[in-house]
């Protein structure tokens, strides 16, 4: 079980929608900070244990630089993202590329950057050569293939799109070897919001298995292992955390017996957890609109898969709590829905909550990764603001709301016709 309550009351919510109006996304600093010293305690027994923060989960900088504080990496997937990073302050092998289907220009950039390029590909690398020098250090993305299941999130593995194969893994890393890398990494992503413990320390197996096999075929020794994201987060109240202490003890008894004896220590072991790091400490902040009776009972927010789009696509299940109303009876049935065009724009369906009327506010929670950050402008939404709750209690906006203007500010109208 974990408890879903809300940082702030009613009446201080209320007080921060004065300043910036509702729809917004709420995050909480301390939380964050709290919990990224918690995930790196229970690795510290890891020489340069980092977590590469996964950038597309909350691509914020205020959010990142709090990381960047608290000694997090990033993990990027695109040049902007790249670019933003740089920007908030990451330097060098602090930032990792993981991209797929990956142009030249994001190798380039990565390569000025001095950061980690994790290649997804075995025929990438005719691209990246032609792209910049050969690096010091290289990454391969391995994908096992049917010798792991992945999850309903992410797929079969044998089906996804993404990393270099059993057949072509070891191939992958003499050829590098072979051009002049001197230093290597491995790096896998076999799961999205995972919560079974064991899980990630059977992917740590895995990966430990196959760099000692890398080392007896190819010569190549690893030196670092990234173990990707993918670590759940409690979306639903009755669900528990993952035990980061528990994952990380049964790492390092692996450790012990594969990595030690292979003469592979110190291997540096990383994650690029996004979900975990921001996701529990984000809420989207909204007002009913309407509660409508039809065959059932919407209750019409002012926000909308724009804001957050898990339900819609993923049937994701997000907890709702109505402020003020948390004690009362949640002996109604309702429909929480957006307003897109859109019959799959519903933030819950049949959600038992207490009495909601119009003008109350709603807080949907669990929105601070993946949240914002998959936002789009169908239906000419616009995008909400970011607020951030300091340790201090202040709030402060780390991002304004898309205006009209936003919106019209890529458009070319057909030119008027010239006056005479
Ligand atoms: C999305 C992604 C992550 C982060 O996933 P979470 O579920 O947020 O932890 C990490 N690495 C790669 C390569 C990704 O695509």
């Amino acid at each position: 079980m974990n408890e879903k309550r809300i940082p702030l009351s009613k009446a201080q919510l209320e007080k921060i929608a004065e300043d910036y109006p509702t729809p917004f996304h709420l995050y909480d600093e301390k939380a964050i900070r709290e919990n990224a010293r918690q995930f790196y305690q229970a690795f510290s027994w890891v020489e340069g244990f980092k977590n590469h923060y996964a950038v597309k989960a909350c691509p914020n900088p205020t959010i990142l630089s709090i990381l960047l504080e608290e000694k997090m990496g990033v993990d990027c997937s695109s040049l902007p993202e790249l670019i933003l990073s740089e920007k908030v302050g990451f330097r060098g092998e602090n930032i990792v590329l993981t991209s797929n289907d990956t142009p030249a220009e994001e190798f380039i950039e990565a390569a000025r950057l001095g950061a980690v390029i994790n290649l997804d590909d075995i025929g990438h690398i005719e691209l990246l050569e032609k792209s910049i020098a050969i690096p010091e250090l290289i990454s391969f993305r391995y994908n096992p293939g049917d010798a792991r299941t992945g999850n309903v999130l992410i797929g079969l593995p044998l089906e996804a799109k993404y990393g270099v194969t059993r057949d072509q893994v070891v191939d992958a890393y003499r050829i590098m070897k072979n051009k002049g890398v001197k230093r290597f990494g491995l790096h896998t992503m076999v799961a999205s919001n995972e919560l079974e413990n064991s899980y990630f320390i059977e992917t740590a197996r895995m990966l430990f298995e196959l760099a000692v096999m890398v080392k007896e075929e190819s010569g190549v020794e690893i030196e670092l292992v990234n173990m990707g994201g993918g670590v759940g987060i409690p979306y639903r109240p009755e669900e528990k955390a993952v035990d980061l202490e528990l994952i990380s003890s049964g790492i390092k008894e692996l450790y012990g017996q594969l990595i030690v004896p292979a003469g592979l220590h110190p291997l540096r072991i990383v994650f690029e957890c996004g979900r975990l790091v921001t996701g529990p400490y984000g809420y989207l902040v909204s007002r009913v609109r309407h509660v409508a009776k039809k065959y059932k009972t919407y209750v019409g927010l002012d926000s909308c898969m724009a804001n957050l789009m898990r339900p819609g696509i993923y049937g994701a299940y997000h907890h709702i709590t109505v402020p003020g109303k948390e004690d009362l009876p949640a002996d109604q049935l309702y429909d929480v829905t957006g307003s897109l065009c859109e019959n799959s724009d519903k933030f819950a369906i049949d959600r038992r909550l207490p009495r909601i009327e119009p003008g109350d506010l709603i807080v949907i929670h669990d929105t601070g990764a993946h949240g914002y950050a998959m936002g789009f402008n169908y239906n000419a939404k616009l995008r909400s603001a970011e607020l951030l709750l300091r340790e201090g209690g202040t709030v402060q906006l780390i991002r304004r709301a898309e205006t009209i203007d936003d919106y019209f500010a890529t458009m070319r109208f057909p030119s008027a016709p010239l006056k005479v």
